[in-house]
């Protein structure tokens, strides 16, 4: 019997049955895995961490995507960084309005490997909309002269490559390169154990000091550890209340993502409060 295990912390694993491994590679920047498990379908991990996998990134990726993209009207050109696996760029494309995605991942490997073997996530990278970078985040940031309403930072955890992506200097360059009413979300790591409440504390320590508005909200996601997550929403002028258009979100028929998840997932419990206060 063979399984594959994520340690949560030293003390606490995580493991799923496995069929087999279907696809490893050593990367220019890091380990590439994608299995087939007998629970969650096909996952992809990078340097051991579980990314995506069939069963549960519906969760995941409509969070990070409807809720913004329901705060702000009118979002035109939305920057990705990282979401290599393309479930993000699923996500966005379900809004016709929408005029253009740039998405700037460090690693092709990782968007060749999910276009072969995980083609329900990444199927809509090859769309008209989507202008595929390979670079660097923290580099295109600081450089880039276009601007966007949306940057969704859809990035691995404050470790190997993603590190970069949690620094002071990446969130101003993102300030910088947003429209006036422009929004950032990102991966914000659990509140639950010890480490991930640290990185969690300190990425919305940084966001509060740039933008005048930066909080939380929250996802059940079970492969994630503890299972419960939290994305960062940093915002020059927005608040996170919802402004969608609701016969729009009822013809998307998402799995997720509805208005009441939407004002649910800003309601914080107290012990998240206390840390973040
Ligand atoms: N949902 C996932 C999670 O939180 O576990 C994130 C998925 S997505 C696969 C993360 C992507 O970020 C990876 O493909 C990785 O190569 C990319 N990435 C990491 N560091 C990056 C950087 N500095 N610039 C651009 N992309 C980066």
């Amino acid at each position: 019997m063979k399984w594959f295990t994520e340690y949560w912390t030293d003390n606490v694993k995580f493991s799923i049955r496995i069929k087999k491994l279907v696809y490893t590679k050593e990367t220019k920047f890091q380990k590439l895995e994608i299995y087939d498990s007998y629970e969650f379908g096909r996952f992809l991990t990078l340097d051991g961490y579980m990314m995506v996998n069939e069963k549960d990134e519906f969760i995941y990726h409509e969070m990070i995507v409807h809720v913004p993209m329901n705060v702000k009207p009118n979002v035109k050109n939305v920057l990705v960084i990282g979401g290599g696996d393309g479930g993000t760029v699923r996500e966005l494309l379900r809004y016709n309005d929408l005029e253009s995605i740039d998405m700037v991942e460090i690693d092709e490997e990782v968007v060749r490997a999910c276009q072969e073997f995980l083609p329900l996530i990444a199927h809509k990278l090859n769309d008209s909309k989507v202008n595929l970078i390979f670079a660097d985040g923290i580099e295109y940031v600081a450089t880039t002269e276009k601007s966007y309403d949306l940057i969704i930072v859809d990035s691995t955890d404050p470790i190997g490559p993603g590190a970069s992506l949690y620094k002071n200097q990446f969130y101003k360059d993102c300030y910088r390169i947003l429209t006036e009413d422009g929004i950032l979300v990102n991966q914000h790591e659990s509140p639950y154990f010890d480490d991930t409440r640290s990185e969690m504390k300190k990425i919305n320590k940084k966001l509060r000091a740039i933008f005048p508005l930066a909080t939380v909200y929250q996802a059940f996601i079970p492969t994630y550890p503890s299972g419960h997550w939290l994305f960062g929403f940093a915002s020059k002028k927005f608040t996170p209340d919802y402004r969608g258009n609701t016969d729009l979100l009822a013809k998307l028929k998402l799995r997720y993502y509805n208005q009441e998840v939407h004002k649910g997932s800003f309601a914080l419990p107290n012990y998240v409060k206390e840390e973040l206060r």
